[in-house]
């Protein structure tokens, strides 16, 4: 039943209004549905894949007999990448005839999720792929990283206006800890910021009535953010309190997992796309994808797009500070120091990749890590246990936020403007090639 009610909607949805088909208009139609039966398989696909690895799925809102029937009776790895194969090709064999600009889009989509599950399969299998190989494969991109003698010269800066004795990481560090939010003062810091980016998020993108969601505070986990996308509108957004949590977090989490980050995307994929053009492909979202560059980078810039300039500062230190019990006075010099140390980001990714190549040890590139990130022993092991658990998923963030930061900035629009270009992306298919100029 589901099946027909499913075609025929997007049957409607390529005649448009008229009521006799043209032979062009029942192609397009007839293209259509084998985009629909790729989709159907693609989603059995995915659920099965994720009884073979326990993150594979991120997200799955759609019917639960579709879980249950793919938990009963997964295919093996190698039958799931047969399947993705066969699925790709017959994408590939429908792109030329799919006129409708939508269709090709949503048909590009689906592509770019079938290679990254066939790469995936594959990665299960034991295949080692090299960093931008698995990167390509995974997430439709490869990043344009500097080597670390870029960073060296951002280090030379930084030692001449960060004075002290003692490794430069080491300074730095210790006046970050100065930061720190008391654990009894965390719920109401977050929820503070959380509410700030909502409010900042609504002014420029209508989001569905009843959207909601939970937050926890949970400990042991390899990353320090999570949202949980739970479907009809709700996330449950998780904090990682096993390193000490500083202010910056609050705004940087509330925008990131909330507004106008994750949350907010998977809200607007799921009425958009799910549901008002039944594309029942989103109602699974798994880890490795093109759409995690879209996701991660959306969210990453979604912080500086929600706060510009120094708004960011105002909040913090009108608002945060006094929540968290920290002096407003010094909020300028945290802030300041952030500015300073933001363009040495970059050089995690240029340690993931020497590191997941092979090129550096672990040790080394704990050593890197604290070096050019300038990080304590025990934040730099939090970063490359993510890289360890991740691998190139963790280009998703810096070149991710690097490419949706160039596409919505392209021309330097107004920010009404900006917040259309954000709200664009989050709510159509988009593939990380389509950020390019
Ligand atoms: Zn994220």
């Amino acid at each position: 039943m589901k099946f027909c009610s499913y075609i025929l909607s997007l049957t409607l949805l390529s005649l448009g209004c008229s009521s006799v088909p043209s032979p062009s208009v029942a192609s397009q139609a007839a293209a259509s549905m084998s985009l629909t039966d790729v989709s159907d398989a693609y989603i059995q696909l995915t659920l099965e894949a994720g009884t073979h690895e326990p993150e594979y799925v991120d997200a799955y809102y759609g019917p639960a007999a579709l879980q249950s029937a793919a938990t009963a009776n997964p295919r093996s790895l190698a039958d799931l990448i047969a399947q993705a194969r066969t699925l790709t090709a017959a994408i590939d064999a429908a792109l030329p005839g799919i006129q409708s600009l939508p269709d090709r889009r949503r048909a590009r989509a689906l592509r770019g999720m079938l290679v990254a599950a066939d790469t995936r399969l594959q990665m299960l299998q034991g295949r080692k792929f090299a960093f931008n190989a698995e990167a390509e494969g995974q997430f439709a991109t490869v990043p344009e990283l500097m080597p670390l003698a870029h960073y060296d010269v951002i280090l030379a800066g930084l030692e001449k206006l960060i004075p002290g004795n003692g490794p430069l990481a080491t300074r730095v560090d210790s006046f970050n800890e100065n930061y720190t939010v008391p654990k009894d003062r965390m719920k109401p810091v977050f929820d503070a910021a959380i509410a700030e980016c909502k409010r900042r998020t609504e002014a420029h993108i209508n989001l569905p009535a009843g959207e909601t969601f939970d937050m926890e505070f949970v400990t042991g986990k390899p990353w320090s953010g999570y949202n949980y996308y739970k479907g009809n509108y709700k996330s449950l957004i998780q904090i990682n309190t096993d390193l000490p949590i500083r202010i910056s977090r609050a705004v940087d989490l509330g925008c990131h997992e909330g507004y106008p980050g994750h949350h907010v995307l998977n809200l607007l994929v799921e009425e958009r796309l799910a549901r008002k053009n039944g594309w029942k492909e989103y109602e699974v979202n798994p880890l490795y994808s093109p759409m995690s560059v879209l996701s991660e980078g959306s969210a990453n810039y979604g912080i500086d797009l929600a706060f510009p300039a120094q708004e960011r500062l105002a909040f913090e230190r009108d608002v945060l500070y006094p929540l968290a019990g920290l002096d407003p006075q010094t909020a300028q010099a945290y802030w300041k120091m952030q500015q300073m140390t933001e363009a040495l980001s970059g050089a995690r990714l240029t340690i993931a990749k020497m590191y997941l190549d092979g090129e550096v040890t672990r040790p080394q590139a704990l050593a890197l890590t604290q070096k050019y990130l300038l990080l304590s022993p025990a934040r730099a092991e939090q970063s490359i246990g993510f890289t360890d658990h991740y691998r190139s998923y963790v280009i998703n963030y810096g070149w991710g936020k690097d490419l949706v930061r160039n596409y919505i900035e392209r021309g330097n629009p107004a920010e009404a403007e900006r917040w259309r270009r954000m709200e664009k992306i989050l709510s159509e298919p988009t593939l990380p090639s389509d950020l390019l100029p």
